[in-house]
């Protein structure tokens, strides 16, 4: 757990977020500014920086994607399709420094 990290913040309940899923490692919730119809951003809850800080073998991507692809099942998504998403630097415009992937479906969805 980070203290200034908002993603830390809203696991330890001190932001209101809209749960859509939670175990003992991971956490999913909506996302404020949503960019589809169904936008769910999965984050483990040991605070991870990004993407370039996960190890092969501590899992956690998997583990993310495993979740998310469930809940796309439970949302009724994965009827239609979906996009899972993981931004890491200015570049792709990653702006909350704690590891998250992105649920995007529920409609037709721009192409990359
Ligand atoms: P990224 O740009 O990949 O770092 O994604 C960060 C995401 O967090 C953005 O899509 C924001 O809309 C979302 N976000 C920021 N603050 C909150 C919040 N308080 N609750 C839910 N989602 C948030
Ligand atoms: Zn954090």
């Amino acid at each position: 757990m980070a203290d200034d990290c908002l993603f830390c913040k809203i696991i330890r309940r001190e932001i209101p977020a809209k749960v859509a899923y939670e175990d003992d490692q991971v956490f999913a919730f909506y996302d404020i500014e949503p960019a589809a119809p169904v936008h769910v951003l999965f984050v483990p809850k040991k605070h991870v920086d990004s993407i370039q800080s996960v190890s092969e073998k501590d899992g956690v991507l998997s583990m993310l994607a495993d979740r998310a692809v469930k809940t796309a099942e439970k949302l009724a998504i994965d009827q239609t399709g979906y996009r899972l998403l993981v931004n890491y630097g200015p570049d792709a415009g990653q702006t909350v420094h704690h590891l998250h992937i992105h649920l995007l479906g529920g409609g037709k969805l721009s192409h990359l």
